[in-house]
């Protein structure tokens, strides 16, 4: 990188694309202003961009912008005693736009320059999940410890106040000597060093951010696309498949694509199709292999998956509208059981539900209601209440998922209106599974929709991801044979 190109002023583009990527979700720091706002209002900041540019030209950090808020978050679940929480710092979101282009524009010149060697560093580096790499690689060596009988020694090491105990004036002079970074040094790190630190114990503040803090910790980058918890049990349970999950969602499977890169063979193309065979291609967008029928297979597995789990919320909601009531005495001193929870949702509005899939049989909409081309994968109907649940499920590769529900919502929004007008309550919900095994957070809302929550969701989301996980695994597996014949011993999935 020129010297000239890394002492250059922000650019629109590069503060469009901080905004852009950052999380509408992230608390804001002492101005208040969330992203949400910068978000929305391209004009304001636009102006933000200007002031942004005054600042890198003068080389002075406004003052607001080094004051963090501090929050106590909890480290693990029901904290109640101080020593369970540590304090984070909130930051004003106008600052943090500045200093994400200079973190972005530090990050560019180390890694061009080489100062970096990512088989060791993990950690901070743009795309590379640290904790999981390292976590994969010890993984993989306590096995072969295991497996071989030898002696393995881990060291762990957990630096209390990480972060507070970085020496900052050793960056600054790891920079210099490493290769003059130039002016951005000046309003960029030094500065950082000023930070000044208001702690802000107030106990509201703990609550109020609990939530939210629990999903910043968000395992990737995906938007809408609802967390996995991988245990050490589940590693141990099944090293297998668990690796092929790492290994989909990191892309490091050995693809055409990746095959080719890694210098072992001589084309990167798809063994289908002339396209390049990326991941990508292989799981969501051959064409070949959407004509040959690969990916509806694919979908139907979880299709199957969430109509039964819907299946079985129906029955239960009609077992528990024809229990008789009785009522339970007790003896003196005795404790009542706490009554199970009321169901809430739309299944417990009537007890008629019908669902029809479209899997063995095409599914059509009753001509009662209206009649139409369109073929959602399931319907819910009650005749006696007069209301339609229109579900339409989408497996697509995880980045795409919300463009897939914004497309099925405007497809089925004539249909919905339609049925509205023939006095029928309809909704429609469109659904979407990650083709790597994640569920869109359109899934879980739509179980919580139904009334299907607690245990019983977090049961049906585990079966529609597995469900999609090991299909997934099945068309890696058979990805160069002729799908007839594999389609034929899917048994064996
Ligand atoms: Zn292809």
């Amino acid at each position: 990188m020129t010297d000239t190109k890394q002492k250059r002023e922000p650019s629109w583009i590069e503060v469009q694309e901080v905004v852009r990527k950052a999380r509408s979700a992230s608390i804001p720091g002492p101005s208040g202003v969330p992203y949400i706002v910068y978000k929305r209002c391209p004009q304001l900041l636009r102006h933000l961009w200007k002031c942004l540019r005054v600042i890198w030209r003068k080389g002075r950090i406004a003052k607001q912008w080094r004051y963090a808020e501090g929050v106590w978050i909890p480290k693990e679940e029901n904290s109640i005693n101080i020593s369970q929480f540590r304090v984070t710092s909130l930051v004003s979101v106008e600052g943090k736009i500045f200093f994400s282009i200079l973190s972005r524009r530090i990050t560019e010149f180390l890694f061009k320059n080489n100062y970096i060697d990512t088989s060791v560093q993990k950690g901070g580096i743009p795309g590379v999940p640290g904790c999981l790499e390292h976590t994969g690689v010890i993984t993989q060596l306590i096995r072969e410890a295991r497996e071989g009988k030898g002696d393995f020694t881990v060291l762990w090491l957990d630096l209390a106040n990480a972060y507070g105990s970085i020496p900052h004036n050793l960056i600054v002079l790891a920079l210099q000597q490493h290769g003059k970074y130039g002016s951005i040094e000046s309003p960029g790190i030094q500065r950082w060093q000023q930070l000044a630190y208001r702690c802000e114990q107030a106990e509201n503040g703990v609550q109020k951010n609990h939530w939210k803090w629990q999903r910043q910790g968000a395992w990737t980058k995906w938007d809408n696309v609802q967390q996995r918890k991988i245990t050490w049990a589940d590693i141990w349970k099944d090293f297998h498949r668990i690796r092929f999950l790492v290994q989909t969602v990191y892309d490091v499977l050995p693809s055409p694509a990746n095959l080719h890169v890694w210098g072992k063979s001589e084309t990167p193309s798809c063994p289908l199709c002339s396209g390049r065979g990326s991941l990508k291609h292989l799981l969501s967008s051959c064409p070949k292999s959407l004509g040959e029928g690969r990916y509806r297979w694919h979908h139907d597995q979880v299709l199957k998956a969430v109509a039964e789990s819907i299946a079985t919320a129906i029955k239960a909601i009609k077992g528990h509208h024809h229990k008789p009531k009785t009522i339970k005495f007790l003896r003196a001193g005795e404790k009542a059981h706490p009554q199970p929870r009321v169901k809430i949702g739309l299944l417990a509005t009537a007890t008629d539900w019908q669902l029809e899939v479209d899997l063995d049989k095409r599914l059509k909409i009753p001509t009662r209601i209206t009649s139409t081309q369109l073929r959602p994968d399931m319907i819910i109907v009650s005749n006696s209440t007069k209301q339609l649940i229109l579900l339409e499920l989408t497996v697509s590769w995880e980045e795409r998922m919300d463009e897939a529900n914004e497309r099925k919502r405007a497809k089925y929004q004539e249909l919905v209106e339609e049925c509205r007008r023939q006095g029928w309550q309809t909704r429609c919900e469109p659904l979407e599974v990650g083709c790597r095994g994640f569920a869109g957070r359109s899934l879980c809302k739509a179980f919580r929709l139904l009334g299907v929550t607690g245990e019983a969701k977090r049961k049906a989301i585990r079966s529609a991801t597995e469900a999609a996980e090991r299909a997934t695994r099945w068309l890696w597996i058979k990805r160069a044979e002729p799908w007839a014949v594999a389609a034929g011993t899917q048994a064996g999935v």
